[in-house]
């Protein structure tokens, strides 16, 4: 079971005791240095590491860094909103104990996602880990509705000795074709290896659609435990890359066209053990609460872009007809729904069924992704909505007025668009709270600032390395 407590100066109760047995072990394994991890605002995984000597120190008092990272853009400049920002002031980084693992891919590492809190032992509201892990929490009090959720994970592989920022497709192989698993074998192996050291459970791995591209998914998880699991995986695909020679990239538009990378996250609700998904009374075996958690997911999904889609290469990737999920409309197995309902196989429903969502892309910061779903669910259960009838096909074949009628809307077009729609959309700002809230649209302004004047090809170039 995650931890669902907040760090405390000091420790909590047996952390110190957990951390010296730990560091004593992973010493023992030959590692030397472990690896603190959060995401920012703008999607990017920063780190600090501290020697395995320092984790009793690292998991009772916390180890330092500046809040500015919370405004920092994807090119690592700054932004600025009323509290954060500043060069001053210092957090403390608290590794997660029960998330700690040793790198397999990086010998002499080990890994631990952190929770940031104030010195004086205060919450930082900046924190999306403490957030999604408060959101986790309080929806179990208040609707007694826990959730399991899944991140694809899908990545381009490219020759690492590329001139400096091209981009050339590590694989030749056709799209799903049995090629590009030959080409890249022994790298892949090694990957599925490094992950199952690393208690990775890997659903499935294979060859996707794009020119170099490979998606990965794995089993379903308590959500920050998820958002947790999609970070390491990205870690470690990367490593085990580095090891071969190749260089990935995780952007959602590795090109200015075709098809990009998208980080669709699998979401099911449940309540005293059972899947609200599976066994229902509702359409394709929802119950009422999951009917009603799907339309909440789907009337907040325009604001919700702007957090699950925060790149201005995001755009590139949301487009129409490849998967991507732009319409606010949902299906049964329907791929180019921003919602799919996945009832899962007869004889496994109760554990497989959960809604997938589409225009969500690996510059995401999971934390808060997943934190906004939730909050547009349970705002869909809270008041009872009504999920819409379902579409077939691709609802961008629906004529304007059929699609008007169904209520079904594309998605915002541009990073600009979906500031705007997150900026009314007064849930998910009271989920994310007014430092967060701020920061997501400072951020996002900054972004839509570094790429003013540049087109498309140099959108694609400039995020191409950066997640
Ligand atoms: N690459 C597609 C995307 O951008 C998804 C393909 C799939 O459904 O796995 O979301
Ligand atoms: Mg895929």
């Amino acid at each position: 079971m995650p931890t669902h407590a907040d760090p405390v100066p000091g420790g909590r109760p047996g952390d110190l005791e957990r951390a010296t047995a730990l560091s004593g072990e992973l010493a023992a394994r030959g590692v030397h240095g472990i690896v603190l991890a959060y995401v920012d605002t703008a999607g990017v995984c920063r780190v600090k590491t501290v020697p395995t000597a320092k984790l009793p120190s690292a998991a009772t008092w916390g180890v330092g860094m500046s809040p500015v990272f919370d405004t920092f853009l994807g090119d690592d400049g700054i932004v600025t909103t009323d509290v954060l920002g500043s060069p001053d002031g210092d957090l403390r980084l608290y590794p997660d104990l029960d998330r700690l693992v040793a790198l397999q891919a990086q010998p002499g590492w080990a890994w631990a996602p952190v929770d940031r809190i104030n010195q004086d032992g205060s919450r930082h509201p900046g924190c999306s880990r403490t957030l999604l892990r408060r959101a986790v929490a309080e929806a179990a009090e208040r609707h007694g509705i826990t959730f399991r959720a899944g991140i694809e994970i899908e990545w381009v592989f490219c020759l690492g000795d590329a001139p400096d920022g091209e981009f050339v497709p590590a694989t030749r192989g056709p799209a799903y074709g049995a090629a590009r698993q030959v080409e890249l074998g022994d790298c892949a192996a090694e990957l599925l290896a490094a992950l199952a050291a690393q208690d990775v459970d890997v659903e499935q791995f294979h060859p996707e659609y794009a020119p170099g591209q490979f998606e990965l998914s794995v089993g379903a998880l308590d959500p920050v435990a998820a958002a947790d699991r999609s970070v390491l995986v990205r870690q470690t695909v990367r490593a085990v890359a580095e090891r071969h020679g190749l260089r990935v990239s995780f952007a959602p538009a590795v090109a200015a066209a075709g098809v990009g990378n998208g980080g669709h996250v699998h979401l099911s609700a449940w309540h005293d053990g059972a899947n609200l998904h599976a066994g229902g009374e509702g359409r394709y075996g929802m119950t009422a609460r999951a009917e009603a958690f799907t339309a909440g997911v789907l009337a907040h999904l325009p604001g919700l872009t702007a957090v699950t889609a925060p790149s201005p290469a995001s755009y590139l990737r949301l487009k129409p007809s490849q998967w991507a999920g732009v319409f606010t409309a949902w299906g049964p197995e329907a791929r180019e729904c921003a919602v799919r309902v996945i009832t899962g196989s007869v004889g496994r429903r109760g554990r497989e069924a959960n809604v997938e969502v589409k225009p969500v892309d690996l510059a995401a910061n999971p934390y808060l992704a997943l934190a906004c779903l939730i909050a547009a669910g349970l705002d869909g259960v809270t008041a009872g909505a009504v999920l819409p009838e379902e579409v077939r096909g691709d609802p961008a074949l629906l004529g304007g007025e059929e699609a008007a009628a169904r209520g079904v809307r594309r998605l915002p077009t541009s990073l600009a668009q979906a500031v705007a729609e997150f900026r009314g959309d007064a849930l998910l700002r009271t989920a994310l709270g007014p430092v967060l809230a701020d920061a997501v649209s400072a951020v996002r302004e900054g972004e839509i600032a570094a790429v003013a004047g540049l087109d498309d090809a140099q959108v694609a170039a400039a995020y191409r390395w950066t997640y």
